[in-house]
Formats: structure tokens, C-alpha cells, sequence
């Protein structure tokens, strides 16, 4: 079957691999619908390494993803403890947390130092034609969520654990810096929850004019600091209750940070591509921030299928895929993905 596999930094290329043998206890054989890339697809395609962690030999890409039911092993429940069926659609959760350990005990799998995750080294991911997968991992999918839309649950599923880490409120003011697909559905989810005042910013003109037509209140084209001017001015020099930045981590922190009140939460979710987190002290410390870092997520597959599901979902991931490839060209939509050219939003590959 064919596979994208990267080599190192931009070598990424699609070959021909073995397939994978038979599902075991527990597993599921899927045969792939549609996988998306990612930001930190784009961290590891760009260095060859994710924070810290290097590739030392070939690894298939991809997190971000559905397929349909193959074939079963025993004992395959799903996401909901449902037994899984062939033929289903489902999405998959990439993260195997190890269940057992003090941080999967206290409910945060998330944060388990013994995971394993498809796409991220040494775990082979999904841009390939079958996979076998953890049933627990699989969450069957509603037919009105199309392949690539069931690809967005991930980013969906990402989302919604920030804005849980916001701890957001009604009425609350909230500014997003940074308007890829992560920061736009935060971005919704805010308004969902009944928050007022949401400021989304983003240097690319075609993620602003996303953002607006998801309906932020100010949607605003930015280079440099100019966001925290604007939004300063836009709140009378107060600053927003919470603040998410969900850009590449670089001075965008130190801008987030500025753009939340006296007191108010910080949530970091993107990802610094040098590993270092640079923000000045006494900004933050003045102002009493409470500071969240984003990892992961938790259990969040079930709520984001809810937001996507229905004759007229909350929330329309469709509207977010900005370009579909075969398999045989995921290396350009790797090299267009790493070049953020006109338009690009959320590139998926389908097999
Ligand atoms: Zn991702
Ligand atoms: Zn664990």
C-alpha cells in the first residue's frame, strides 16, 4: 500500500510499504478516509524533530484523521464502550495514553508521560491506505459529517480542550491571536458559550476573512504589535478576560499577554518551532495572569461529533478544508502547507 513517510527536514515522500497484518485484542483495521495536516506536521516536516524529539528512521505522518472499519479483533469497544462494527465510519482519537499511571488515574491522559501517538515519533500515523488502530480510540462518526470534515474532529477535539482551559464565561471578552484552524474554532467556541467581544488576529488576509464570516466581532489583519494596540484601544486599555494564543509561539506569547486584563487567563496552545517560551516576566506577573498551558486533549472526541452532527451543526468543518490531495501528492501539500500560500487553511489528503 502506499504511505507518506518523512525522511528529515522536507523529505517527505510517498512509497510503497507492507500492510499491516491483523488486528489484535482490542484493535481495529481501518481503511483511511481522509487525514488532515497539521501545524506540528509542519514543525516536524520543517526540522525533522518536534520538541526535542528527533526522527531516526522513515515515520508515517499524519494525526488527524477517520477511515472506515475493516476488520475487528476481540473485544473491540469503542471511544463510549460500544462494540465497534466493520463498515463503521469512525474517527480517530490519536493519542494512546497508558491508563494506568498517576496522571491517567487523576483524568488527564493528556498528560501521560507514557502515551504514544499516531504520527509522532517513533509511532507510524495515518497518510497511508490502512492502519491498524486502538477500538477505544475509534469514535463512530454520523453520515452527515463528511470524510474530511470527520478529519477536523482532531482539531475540533484540540479546541475545545483550550476553551476548557479558558475557563470561559458568559459575556466574557476574548481575543485569539493566531487564526489557523485551531484558533478559529476556539474562536467559535467562544461565541457558542455566549462570550461577547471576540477578537480574532492573524498576519494572513484569507484566515482574517475566515474568522469574520465565523463571526467575530473584530476579525483584524495584523503584522507585528499591532494587535495589541488595536485591542487595547478596542477595550478602553483594559484587555480581554482570556486570551488564546494559538499562533507559532513565538512573540505572539508576549502579545497574547499583553492583551489580557489585570487578573484575566492566559491559554498557550501553539507551538514555539526553537522550544523556547519567551514572554517578559513583569507582564505577566503585574497583572496577576493566570497562565494554561495546552497539551493534547482529553475526552473531547464525543463532544466535538455533537458540534459537527445534525441537520444544521454548530459548528460547519467543511468550511475550514481549504484544499483536498490525493495520497500520491502529499508531498506538495506538505511543501504548499510549509509555504502558507494564498489560501491555505486546512489542507487534507484523502487516499
Ligand atoms: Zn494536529
Ligand atoms: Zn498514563
Amino acid at each position: 500500500m502506499k504511505a507518506a513517510r518523512l525522511y528529515g527536514p522536507e523529505d517527505l515522500r510517498v512509497e510503497e510499504v507492507s500492510e499491516p497484518g491483523s488486528p489484535g485484542v482490542g484493535q481495529a483495521l481501518i481503511k483511511l478516509g481522509a487525514i488532515g495536516v497539521c501545524g506540528s506536521d509542519m514543525h516536524m516536516y520543517g526540522t525533522g524533530a518536534i520538541g526535542g524529539e528527533r526522527i531516526a528512521s522513515p515515520m508515517i505522518m499524519g494525526h488527524e484523521f477517520m477511515g472506515e472499519v475493516v476488520s475487528l479483533g476481540d473485544q473491540a469497544l469503542d471511544g463510549e464502550n460500544q462494540n465497534l462494527r466493520v463498515g463503521q465510519r469512525v474517527a480517530v482519537d490519536p493519542a494512546c495514553p497508558c491508563y494506568r499511571c498517576e496522571c491517567c488515574e487523576q483524568g488527564h491522559p493528556n498528560l501521560c508521560p507514557y502515551h504514544t501517538f499516531y504520527g509522532v515519533y517513533p509511532t507510524d500515523g495515518a497518510i497511508c491506505e490502512k492502519m491498524i488502530v486502538e477500538a477505544r480510540n475509534c469514535f463512530p462518526m454520523p453520515d452527515e459529517i463528511s470524510d474530511a470534515g470527520g478529519a477536523l474532529l482532531e482539531t475540533l477535539g484540540v479546541s475545545i480542550h483550550s476553551v476548557d482551559l479558558g475557563k470561559l464565561k458568559v459575556a466574557h471578552s476574548v481575543a485569539v491571536v493566531g487564526c489557523g484552524p485551531v484558533g478559529i474554532l476556539i474562536m467559535k467556541l467562544a461565541l457558542l458559550m455566549g462570550c461577547r467581544e471576540v477578537y480574532a488576529f492573524d498576519k494572513y488576509e484569507w484566515r482574517v476573512d475566515l474568522a469574520r464570516r465565523w463571526g467575530a466581532h473584530e476579525a483584524i489583519k495584523v503584522e507585528g504589535d499591532q494587535g495589541v494596540e488595536l485591542l487595547m484601544k478596542s477595550t478602553n486599555n483594559r484587555g480581554v478576560d482570556v486570551c488564546f494564543e494559538a499562533a507559532w509561539a513565538d512573540e505572539s506569547i508576549q502579545q497574547a499577554a499583553e492583551m489580557t486584563r489585570y487578573g484575566g487567563r492566559l491559554v498557550l496552545v501553539g507551538i514555539p518551532p526553537d522550544d523556547q517560551l519567551a514572554m517578559r516576566h513583569a507582564t505577566a506577573r503585574r497583572k496577576g495572569l493566570t497562565i494554561m498551558m495546552a497539551r493534547r486533549m482529553k475526552h473531547t472526541y464525543p463532544r466535538a461529533i455533537k458540534l459537527a452532527s445534525g441537520e444544521n451543526p454548530a459548528i460547519r468543518l467543511d468550511e475550514m478544508v481549504s484544499e483536498i490531495f490525493p495520497i500520491d501528492k502529499a508531498a506538495e501539500a506538505f511543501c504548499k502547507n510549509y509555504a502558507y500560500q494564498e489560501g491555505v487553511q486546512k489542507i487534507v489528503i484523502q487516499p
